[in-house]
């Protein structure tokens, strides 16, 4: 049995990181199982659905490299088989007509109130004659048609939870099709999985609930149900399910911020799926090797920014200066610096072992180029305040010493032999000496080595930046 697994968003807002999340699972068990993986638009509610959102969807995917090798279908164009097979149900007595309008089911939700069990329709319509259900269809009353639950036990081994059970009394009779023909989202969702063949359905705890429901259809119709795997919540930092309240919580959002697709791609898999043992980065081809459904976790996954911006850096720093340059170049002009004619790639390569973001590069870089843009930070004012008439006194040591280093030998080995010779001949500790200059020139007491953060601001530039800091 070859594997067919689907995603099956609802356009009705934007890519979530979950649905991301179980996309990904959906196409590395595809990848995995050498299987198919089939992407349903599930698109049959009217009303919040919008193109703008599809597209949305279908970007984060393609942004994320998450490919799809069937669809995108849309769940809205099989509205003649879904009411077929709401049909079929009817006439083999498994499903019946129910003519109660709103006001009936509220007088029912009302009359149901007091008791403290959920609303569960009480399936008056169920027990019509056939005479007076013909009748009523006769006078042209509206219907929906309702699904008679079977009793007994409902019960699955899911992949991620093991034995999961329901009973059918504790289940609705559920509205497969509405009065105006439209399907339930239940009953869609089946009849295009058993069309599709979809041999596991992974998605969201959330749907656990209907599993049970579906199950019933699937039996109703005459088809074993696949394997279902639920995986787990998505909680933000304070244990609470992952909202807005967060922070960004849209695909879109990680890719505006400069978040790597193959970082963020890695770090939606460790959420809630472990490879074993502690290993964090790892390469699509690994990932894909290493993905079982057992390896999926029960409990709830945080979503831990701190964590997705470590691997960012991890990834960040494995990619070459060439290809970060434009999206270096994109972030500098949104932020307005320009370097018209100036090599970005050696400023680039120097501050990106330090940096988790391509903003944080970026930023790095316009204060190499800029020096209004040196702000002082918290430590950079300590160390100041630390060290007080020496700072600039240390400052002026070094900038003379600096200045007497002609151009053409302005690299980083001649800036550090000259510096240590410096530190000795003054008997004074380097770090001492040189901590102050990397203050003037990016504001903060962490840089790359200092001897090469001369180097990429420049002679000129740099002697410039501490003769002005020598006088402040
Ligand atoms: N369209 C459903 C949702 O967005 C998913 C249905 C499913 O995966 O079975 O939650």
């Amino acid at each position: 049995m070859s594997v067919r697994v689907r995603f099956a968003p609802s356009p009705t807002g934007y890519l979530h990181v979950g649905g991301a999340r179980t996309a990904l699972f959906n196409w590395l068990y595809a990848r995995k199982m050498g299987g198919v993986h089939i992407l349903r638009i599930e698109d049959t509610d009217r009303e919040r659905s919008t193109e703008a959102h599809t597209q949305v969807i279908l970007d984060g995917l393609r942004w994320l490299g998450i490919e799809w090798d069937e669809g995108p279908y849309f769940q809205g164009a099989f509205g003649a088989r879904h009411r077929a097979d709401a049909e079929r149900l009817l006439a083999e007595g498994k499903a019946y007509r129910c003519f109660c309008t709103t006001a009936d089911l509220d007088a029912q939700r009302k009359a149901m109130a007091g008791m403290k069990t959920a609303f569960r329709y009480d399936g008056r319509c169920g027990r019509l004659g056939a005479a007076e259900v013909e009748a009523k269809v006769a006078a042209g009353t509206p219907s929906a048609i309702r699904f008679r639950m079977p009793q007994g036990e409902i019960a699955w081994d899911d992949a991620v939870h093991g034995r999961i059970s329901f009973q059918g009394h504790d289940l609705d009779d559920l509205v497969i099709l509405r009065s105006d023909h439209t399907p339930i989202y239940n009953l869609a969702v089946v009849s295009d999985d058993i069309e599709m063949r979809i041999t596991h359905v992974i998605r969201g705890d959330d749907h656990v609930s209907n599993t049970p429901k579906q199950i019933a259809l699937y039996r109703a119709l005459g088809h074993e149900p696949p394997v279902f795997a639920h995986v787990p919540m998505i909680l933000g930092d304070d244990g609470k399910k992952l909202s807005k309240r967060h922070g960004a919580t849209a695909v879109g959002d990680y890719q505006d911020k400069g978040i790597l697709p193959a970082a963020m791609r890695n770090f939606l898999a460790l959420l809630g799926w472990s490879p074993g043992g502690d290993r964090e980065i790892l390469p699509e081809a690994e990932m894909i090797a290493a993905f079982s459904l057992e390896g999926i976790q029960k409990k709830p996954a945080v979503f831990d920014t701190a964590k997705l911006e470590w691997m960012n850096g991890q990834y960040l720093s494995q990619l070459s200066a060439d290809a970060l340059l434009a999206p270096t170049e994109r972030e500098l002009a949104r932020m307005g610096v320009t370097a018209p004619g100036r090599d970005l790639r050696p400023l680039i390569d120097s501050v990106k072992a330090r940096s988790r973001t391509i903003l944080n590069i970026a930023e790095q870089v316009a204060v190499r180029l800029d020096p209004s843009r040196v702000v002082r930070d918290a430590k950079g004012e300590q160390l100041a305040a630390k060290l007080g008439t020496a700072f600039s006194a240390n400052l002026a040591v070094v900038a003379d010493a600096l200045d007497r280093i002609p151009a053409a030998e302005w690299h980083s080995d001649r800036i550090l032999a000259d510096m240590k010779a410096l530190a000795e001949a003054r008997g004074a500790k380097l770090g001492d000496l040189l901590q102050p200059v990397r203050v003037v020139l990016t504001g903060s007491t962490v840089s790359e080595p200092v001897n090469d953060l001369l180097v990429v601001v420049g002679r000129e530039e740099s002697l410039a930046r501490l003769n002005a800091g020598v006088r402040t």
